[in-house]
């Protein structure tokens, strides 16, 4: 196979390069960020530490993909298991995601008596259905298999029950809704799609029905506080690719590949250095990827259409313990009936790795149109009306919460161009015509090149992006690793 190239140390990059590095390759990977990480890096400000994006852990439960990863590796970082993913406010009204599903049930009757009954059928056909793709997904199936060993994988992870599920297959939500008269719920349907954003991008209407039942599902295998954040799994995985005679380079971006001389590729550094490999993974969407290349060869590399993506903005706070002691690690918070949610996180009081003893570390972050933030004018002034009105609503929520901030700022699609090489993050919508196999897979027009991350199958997340970290090492090595 020859040397590899790794381009980005996100969840799918240091996944693919931790695990081919294990499997006996020689990997180098390369990062355009001062930090690893990508969105599920951080950054430092004096004594706090901040997540950039990502903060809720998922994948380490017995056999879930993060703990299969880091048990073929051999090592993993401290977490603590939640006993609730979450805690949705709305309306003067707190719900806990219980992993637990009968307490999560009770949860819904508690907000929802008249509806209780059609909510928990409702329930219990989304978690039977996830039950059904579990064995499918614990392959790490690559839709339509790209070689007889993807092919195999998909084999054994086949069961003759989800065959049921076929014609459901470009279904949306709405089928299940429907289905147990929950469309009039406005309040129930509401708190479904400020989920199924966080997890699918999109809302119940619009939403992957199989995808959506896995990723409701997925909040009751467990959910996980990473201690340090989740930056400490990708530095597990960096460690194992130089531990294991790998290379691991930041600072530097990769600005373009060509055709090699002595190698297949060279991809070309900011400052020219030149790299030599056979094989290439980027971590990156197909589109960004395809940038780097010359231009007879992008229509190889991009999609033939484009999707749309997402943006992010999220405010970064460190504040007072004592003034949000009651505030949960996990919680989403409703600005009005109308407007945008909150995912808002704070860090463990006795992580240290967070802030010092008496502080803790607090992200606040939402998705944006991107179409809204074009124009300067357009971006401060969504900027500053967006931060208003989420620390106007902790306000209210924990008196004497601004008064406790002792250092606050805010990132929109401009910093996340700037720090990981796109605005639109978070993968894209998982409508039906994005998934399975209408979902970009790993693989692209030229041989040798792999593209791996959340906009590619299976999708978003830490644990999506992990798991297309894993099919890209699959099909560089060109068998089954893990
Ligand atoms: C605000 C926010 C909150 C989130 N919260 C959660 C959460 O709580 N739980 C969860 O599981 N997921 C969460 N997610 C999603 C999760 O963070 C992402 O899906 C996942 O981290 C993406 O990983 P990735 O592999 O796609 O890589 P990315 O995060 O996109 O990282 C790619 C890396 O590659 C580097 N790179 C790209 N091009 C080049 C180049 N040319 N040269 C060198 N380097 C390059 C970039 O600098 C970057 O570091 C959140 C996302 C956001 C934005």
């Amino acid at each position: 196979m020859g040397n590899i190239l790794i381009i980005g140390s996100g969840f799918a990059g240091a996944t693919a390069g931790a695990l081919l590095q294990k499997h006996g390759e020689t990997v180098t990977l390369i990062e355009s960020s001062v930090e690893w990480g990508g969105s599920a890096g951080k950054f430092q400000r004096r004594k706090y530490r901040f997540p950039v994006g990502a903060t809720l852990g998922m994948g380490w439960e017995p056999g879930g993909i993060h703990d299969r990863i880091h048990t073929y590796l051999g090592s993993r970082p401290a977490y603590t298991r939640q006993q609730y993913a979450m805690t949705l406010s709305s309306q003067g009204e707190t719900l806990y995601y219980y992993e637990e599903r009968e307490a999560f049930l009770q949860e819904w009757d508690r907000l929802f008596p008249h509806a209780a009954g059609r909510i928990r059928r409702f329930f219990r056909d989304v978690w039977s259905r996830a039950a059904l793709l579990r064995p499918l997904m614990k392959q790490f199936p690559s839709i339509p298999p790209a070689s007889a060993s993807a092919a195999g994988s998909l084999l054994k992870g086949f069961r003759p029950g989800q065959l049921k599920l076929v014609p459901e297959l470009m279904k949306t939500m709405d089928l299940l809704i429907t289905r147990h008269q929950l469309q009039n719920e406005s309040r129930f349907l509401q708190l479904l799609d400020h989920i199924l954003l966080d997890s699918m991008q999109t809302t119940h209407d619009k939403c992957s029905l199989l995808f959506g039942c896995t990723a409701l599902d997925i909040y009751h295998r467990g959910t996980f506080y990473v201690h340090g954040g989740l930056y400490k799994v990708i530095e597990n995985l960096l460690e194992h690719i130089t531990s294991e005679g790998g290379t691991c380079i930041r600072a530097r971006k990769i600005t373009r590949i060509r055709r090699g001389v002595n190698a297949r590729y060279e991809a070309v550094e900011h400052r020219g250095r030149v790299h030599e490999a056979d094989t290439i993974i980027i971590n990156n969407s197909h589109h960004r990827a395809a940038e780097l290349f010359p231009e007879n060869l992008q229509h190889k590399v991009a999609l033939p259409e484009k999707k749309k993506e997402w943006g992010a903005f999220v405010i970064y706070a460190a504040v007072e313990a004592g003034a949000v002691t009651s505030m949960p690690l996990f919680h989403q918070l409703y600005l009005s009936e109308e407007a945008d949610h909150f995912f808002v996180s704070k860090s463990m009081e006795n992580d240290e790795l967070r802030a010092p003893g008496g502080f803790v570390t607090i992200t606040m972050s939402t998705h944006i149109d991107l179409n809204r933030w074009k124009t300067k004018k357009e971006y401060d002034s969504q900027k500053q009306l967006l931060t208003e009105q989420v620390l106007q609503r902790l306000e209210e929520q924990y008196p004497g919460f601004r008064d406790s901030i002792v250092h606050l700022e805010n990132g929109g699609p401009a910093a996340w161009k700037r720090y990981i090489n796109r605005s639109g993050v978070g993968g894209y919508p998982q409508f039906p015509s994005n998934t399975l196999w209408h979902a970009p897979d790993v693989t692209t027009g030229l041989k040798g090149v792999y593209v791996c991350g959340d906009t590619v199958f299976p999708g978003a997340g830490s644990i999506g992006a992990a798991s297309s970290g894993v099919l890209a090492a699959r099909a560089a090595a060109g068998e089954r690793i893990l």
